[in-house]
């Protein structure tokens, strides 16, 4: 099994990963279009384990852990397919939290608060 140590290391390793099962590699409109629709997918798979915790009083954290990673492989391979450092995402995402909690917008709507 393969130990991941950081979140550059998991990128390399989807990649790794990412080949269809007749062991060819896709074109990169492919693996964006099924990347993409995987993230829906998962995200909504996850969001189902949030709905039983509030519907049935019940939560499988195991199973939401697994939905969970499956959302962040396709979240990663839709970064590569664009080149795009997923370090760099993370800190721009704190870096506009930061900043609306330091002007205190950080409620409300709207991207450009
Ligand atoms: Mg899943």
């Amino acid at each position: 099994m393969t130990k991941v140590k950081s979140i550059e290391d998991y990128a390399k390793w989807v990649d790794k990963m990412w080949v269809s099962f007749d062991d060819t590699k896709r074109s990169d409109d492919r693996s964006l279009t099924i990347a993409s629709l995987g993230l829906a997918g998962e995200t909504g798979e996850a969001l189902e384990h949030i709905k039983k915790h509030f519907r049935d009083g019940v939560f499988d954290e195991t199973a939401f852990k697994k939905e969970m990673g499956d959302s962040i492989y396709y979240w990663i391979k839709i970064l590569n397919n664009f080149n795009i450092d997923p370090m760099e995402v993370l800190q721009m995402n704190v870096d506009k939290i930061e900043d609306r909690r330091a002007r205190k917008v950080q409620r409300g709507s709207g991207d450009n608060r």
